[in-house]
């Protein structure tokens, strides 16, 4: 049975060469995140270069997300590159300092001091430093450390319960959405949103720039929880963003809203990335710690499409190790998770052709124990739809659109494969999909597998057809040699 949870794994230092890639998309990643906090336009496209190669090398399809820094909030930087702030000092956050010392540090968010106010806690460095706001005067943020401890250039702020007000896509959002355009990168992160029209301006954005990425909305402010639905409902997806939310809402609310996330966005047929920490010690470790494995064993029962590791791959010591020790917990995890088709998703209202097809194909594939399903799409919500139903089954989604191809490589429980030709004769597309299958093989003769097909063929959004196939039952059809591909 091949993974159904999909691996995100970042791009850095650890990772940029092309060898090192190579091995990691053999050991089982599915999608390439590129965190263009760093590096130029151009150091993007030769990133996104390398990784197309390495998924055509390896024969494996790889999808390319592109985060965008998004307004994270941060000191600016210091004499000596870093100091050490000590409990019960003051300190100053000072948006006109432009060299930080022990007593004050600069801002690269000038409003901050109109943002916050006296009892406000500020934490610094993932939440590793505490601030406590004793008065504005100006520009000036006047502090006393709460929890002291070193602190370096350009570290984040966040303000603990959230509500800063830096507006989700920054200048330099916006151009670095142009370039992913012109990549043509597969899904767009936005760092930071707060409600559903910071989604539909990175939308917009995205599309007139001639872009077509998934847009994946990472929850990780306060506010974003509030508004979970309609920013749900303005996405293709979310990233439960453990690292910055759980400095917003205290680190213990977080397994539980990531319980209720995945679950809430199942039910909208959007998908979801659990990010942060999965694998943190295998920075510089060869093994996770049981923590970690029942981290991300929890992840997949909770039903996350996909599992990411961050610094893991970008800066660790062990970026092809750390993926196939991600790889090996989720599997175990699949095999262990209860399979039953989900009641909510199953209990709403049908009303469109494609999605009541593809209901029927998931539900006759569970009772009938099918191989596999194969679903031929053009735009993949078919098997955007069964994969949120928990089959079991694996959903072979076959298209002949290669933007659609990388796009399904983020869909739990699916396995996108690229169809060589456009056919318009049914017959023969059919008997295309069959062999394809075999060569992979991932059927054999005498199988039983599920199909849906829309026809007329080749129509967007026309999957009319449900079909139970047994493999290698029916002869090939004229002008098709039999047996061969
Ligand atoms: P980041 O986002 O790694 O870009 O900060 C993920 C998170 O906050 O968890
Ligand atoms: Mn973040």
């Amino acid at each position: 049975m091949p993974r159904h949870t999909k691996i995100v794994a970042t791009l850095g230092p650890a990772s940029s060469d092309a060898a090192v890639l190579e091995r990691m998309v053999h050991a089982g990643i599915d999608v390439v995140r590129m965190n263009f906090s760093h590096g130029s336009a151009e150091d993007h496209v030769a990133r996104a270069n390398t990784i197309r190669e390495a998924s055509a090398r390896v024969r494996r399809p790889v999808g390319i997300l592109a985060d965008l820094q998004g307004p994270k909030i941060r000191v600016g930087k210091f004499a000596e590159g870093r100091v050490t702030l000590h409990k019960d000092a003051a300190f100053i956050l000072d948006a006109r300092c432009a060299l930080g010392d022990a007593g004050r540090v600069g801002l690269d968010y000038k409003d901050l001091p109109r943002d916050v106010k006296p009892g406000d806690t500020l934490l610094l460095d993932d939440g590793r430093l505490k601030l406590v706001v004793e008065h504005v005067q100006g520009h000036e943020i006047h502090t006393v450390v709460r929890v002291g401890g070193e602190l370096s250039n350009n570290k984040g702020i966040n303000r603990q319960g959230g509500g800063l007000t830096a507006p989700a896509l920054t200048a330099k959002d916006m151009e670095d959405i142009r370039t992913a355009a012109r990549i043509g990168v597969d899904f767009l992160a936005v760092s930071f949103p707060k409600s559903a029209a910071d989604m539909y301006m990175a939308r917009q954005l995205m599309r007139a720039a001639g872009g077509e990425a998934l847009l994946i909305a990472k929850i990780e402010r306060t506010e974003a929880v509030a508004n979970l639905a309609e920013i749900l409902e303005a996405s293709d997806g979310i990233m439960v963003a453990r690292g910055d939310l759980a400095v917003e809402v205290g680190d213990a609310a977080v397994p539980a809203l990531q319980k209720r996330m995945i679950r809430a966005a199942r039910e909208r047929n959007k998908l979801t990335i659990t990010a942060t920490q999965m694998m943190e010690s295998m920075i510089a470790s060869p093994v996770p710690t049981r923590a970690e494995v029942s981290d991300v064993a929890n992840a997949v029962l909770d039903g996350t499409d996909a599992v990411m590791l961050s610094a893991e791959t970008a800066s660790g010591q062990y970026p092809v190790e750390v993926v196939e020790a991600m790889s090996r917990v989720c599997l175990e995890a699949e095999k262990s998770a209860e399979v039953t088709l989900d009641r909510e998703v199953l209990d709403q209202v049908f009303t469109r052709i494609d999605q009541s097809i593809a209901m029927a194909a998931i539900w006759t594939a569970y009772h009938l124990k099918v191989k596999a399903i194969a679903s031929l799409t053009q735009t993949g919500s078919t098997a955007l739809w069964m994969s949120r139903l928990n089959s079991g089954v694996p959903i072979y989604a076959l298209t002949p659109e290669a933007a659609t191809r990388n796009q399904m490589t983020l869909y739990r429980e699916v396995f996108p494969l690229l169809m060589s030709q456009h056919h318009n004769d049914r017959d023969v597309l059919l008997w295309e999909a069959e062999s394809l299958l075999l060569d992979q093989g991932v059927v054999t003769r005498g199988d039983l597998i599920v199909l849906t097909i829309g026809e007329p063929i080749g129509a967007t959004g026309g999957t009319n057809t449900l079909k139970i196939v047994r493999v290698g039952d029916h002869p090939a059809p004229q002008g098709c040699e039999a047996g061969a591909a």
